[in-house]
């Protein structure tokens, strides 16, 4: 049997983060000195959430850009993160802005990701970028499911006419990266907590894709041998949302938990960044 390839999103990420540098350097260079700003805003005191906004503000320094941070507390109200947002929307030193997901649910999260501007929504949680993608137009994609679409094409992961099967369908992951994927020419199947049946259809997967958000959920018996397993979950003890240990023995490719999706997802956004400042500023862009 020939052995399964590692779609290494650890090894992919530090690549483009390296390539990132110098562009980075040239928009330093065009504003004389002035470093561009990804703007971070957390609401809340939610541990998972300040370590990815922490995570992501590491990402920023290793590749020379500013993380401007907005802290909101747990009580904060819908118009207080509106208001921070028009302030972030208004700086321009800022050139992208992420809204960490999810905020606490007095607030109306929908509301809030629309008042980004499109030119500054590098997460692609806003209606109009998503429309935008989804119709084929020029938009930053949801940042995770954008990186699972470079870590695939990188790879060389034939798509045109093959069965996706997406398990999964919130509007930052699953809705998104069955719309990539379409867009791709693969033949998509979007699951979610009422598809009746789940097993036969993910056998029928010629690229999986686990976005459930339950540890192990997709069991190695539902994957067809020789398929491309990519696992977006993350769970504590190192878990996917698929049973990775015994599904990937006679997967043709999977995407290893941690450092498949996860470190894609982060270089995903800083390369939007960078992207949406050389934009603004003008400078031809390298990517
Ligand atoms: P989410 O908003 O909770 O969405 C989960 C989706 O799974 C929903 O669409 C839900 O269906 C579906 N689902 C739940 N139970 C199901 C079942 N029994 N059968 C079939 N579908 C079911 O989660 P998310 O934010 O998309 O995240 C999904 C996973 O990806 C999580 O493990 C998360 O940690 C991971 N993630 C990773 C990154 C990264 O950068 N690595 C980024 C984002 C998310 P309904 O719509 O019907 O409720």
């Amino acid at each position: 049997m020939t052995e399964s390839l590692v779609l290494d999103g650890k090894a992919l990420a530090q690549s483009i983060e390296a390539s990132l540098k110098p562009r980075v350097d040239r928009i330093v260079e065009k504003c004389n000195g002035q470093r561009p700003a990804l703007a971070t805003i957390l609401v809340g005191s939610d541990p998972a959430s300040a370590t990815y906004v922490r995570m992501k503000g590491n990402a920023c320094a290793r590749v020379g850009l500013l993380s401007h941070k907005v802290e909101l507390p747990d009580s904060a109200t819908t118009q207080q993160l509106l208001a921070a947002i028009d302030d972030l929307n208004a700086n321009a030193s800022v050139y992208g802005i992420l809204l960490q997901h999810p905020a606490p649910k007095q607030i109306d999260e929908r509301v809030c990701f629309d008042r980004i501007v499109l030119e500054k929504d590098v997460d692609g949680v806003t209606c109009l970028g998503f429309g935008r993608m989804a119709m084929g137009q020029s938009a930053y994609g949801s940042a995770t499911p954008a990186g699972i679409m470079t870590l695939l094409k990188h790879h060389r992961i034939d798509l045109v006419g093959r069965h996706a099967v997406v398990v999964g369908r919130s509007p930052i992951l699953g809705k998104p990266l069955a719309l990539m994927l379409l867009n791709a020419h693969a033949t998509v199947t979007m699951c979610h907590s009422r598809t009746r049946d789940l097993p036969r259809i993910v056998r029928q997967a010629d690229v999986v894709v686990g976005a459930v958000g339950k540890p192990r959920f997709i069991r190695a018996d539902w994957i067809k041998p020789g398929s491309v397993i990519v696992d977006a979950g993350y769970h504590p003890g190192g878990a996917g949302d698929v049973d990775l240990d015994q599904a990937r023995v006679t997967a043709a490719a999977y995407t290893p938990v941690p450092g498949g999706v996860g470190p894609m997802t982060i270089a995903t956004l800083i390369a939007h960044t960078v992207e949406a400042a050389e934009t603004r500023l003008g400078i031809q862009s390298a990517s």
